[in-house]
């Protein structure tokens, strides 16, 4: 259920509903939004009686969920959800079209920060980096772990860039709880439910990207997960999802973005890296990202990507890094005015 309290609802008002669904053994998560707040009600099994809130102080109505979703949705939220960073003004889902871009996994110290510098002096406020890699073989580069982490958090010191990086199990976000600004929970890691409640319990906001054969409400349920244990600050990133097409590693899901956005008030992001798996597909994409009206991108950059441990055929060099920016820029302009 849903609790929406009047434009006029105090804060005892809404501290005195929050104490009534606790009395009730459920947990109630306020979101305020510029009219109103509104109460979001978890951990009911059947429907919720109504009656200990409807006549309760500043309560405007209670409103059944019929949709598998409650805390994702706009009926609970209708303003977007801005994810900022104060100390440095960055934002992602805000006016500012958020670029994310950085290596695919932490390699070296100089490889790290040469990208850091590029990523930096392109414009952008984020940086990413793998430490921990869900990599397909066993064999192959699984990450720096720690020590990764420890050379992203110098390049935060040195360009002020807020760190992206991902959680592969539960060890690894205590971790990278303690190094990034944002948490990454990869596509494969999109069902880890226990992974995406501990991401839930976690302090800091969560990248959640699309499992590649998922459907848009099962990703949104994921959402649910992070934001039913407390944490709503939850970014989505469509990442591509498995197709009988084999010309790009993925196929890129574009219709994902306004379909999120006419259910929910999370930020979406668009990944034409993963996605295309090859350079020359990533610029157009990027493009394409920004003309659906992303809140931004994620995309991988390489100084020397021929010699890249993970992901290298789809890394932009520097030069075509700055040719996408420029024109991303533009198409974000014009789409988010
Ligand atoms: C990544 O972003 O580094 C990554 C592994 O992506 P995905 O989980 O989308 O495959
Ligand atoms: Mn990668």
């Amino acid at each position: 259920m849903l609790i929406v309290m009047k434009p006029d609802a105090t804060e005892a008002d809404i501290r005195r509903v929050l104490d009534a669904i606790q009395t009730l053994g459920l947990k109630g998560h306020p979101m305020p939004g510029a009219q109103r707040t509104a109460i979001g009600i978890t951990g009911n099994q059947g429907a919720v009686d109504p009656s200990p809130f409807a006549d309760l102080p500043g309560v405007a109505e209670c409103v059944r969920v019929s949709k598998p979703y409650k805390l994702v949705t706009r009926d609970l939220r209708p303003d977007k959800t801005v994810i900022r960073f104060r100390d440095t003004g960055a934002e992602i889902g805000g006016r500012e079209f958020a670029v994310i871009a950085g290596v695919c996994a932490v390699e070296s110290r100089e490889q790290t920060r040469s990208t850091a510098q590029a990523v930096a002096e392109a414009g952008c406020r984020f940086f990413r980096g793998g430490a921990f890699k869900p990599r397909t073989s066993p064999y192959a580069f699984q990450g720096l772990a720690e020590e990764g982490l420890k050379i992203l958090a110098e390049v935060r010191e040195e360009f002020g860039l807020k760190i992206v990086t991902e959680a592969t199990d539960e060890p690894a976000l205590d971790l990278v709880e303690k190094y990034a600004d944002v948490i990454q929970i990869g596509a494969r890691n999109m069902q880890n439910f226990s992974l995406l409640r501990r991401a839930g319990r976690a302090r800091k906001p969560v990248l959640l990207k699309r499992g590649m054969a998922s459907t848009v409400e099962e990703f949104l349920l994921a959402a649910e997960y992070i934001m039913a244990e407390g944490n709503y600050d939850v970014i989505l990133c469509e990442r591509g999802v498995r197709t009988f097409a084999n010309h790009t590693r993925f196929t890129l899901d574009l219709s994902l973005v306004p379909e999120v956005r006419r259910i929910s008030h999370l930020p979406v992001i668009v990944d034409p890296s993963h996605s295309t798996g090859t350079r020359e597909k990533v610029i157009p994409l990027a493009r394409a990202g920004a003309a659906v009206g992303a809140d931004g991108l994620l995309v991988d950059v390489h100084p020397y990507p021929e010699r890249a441990l993970c992901d290298g055929p789809q890394a932009l060099l520097f030069d075509m890094f700055r040719e996408m920016m420029g024109e991303v820029r533009a198409i974000a302009e014009i789409v988010r005015r």
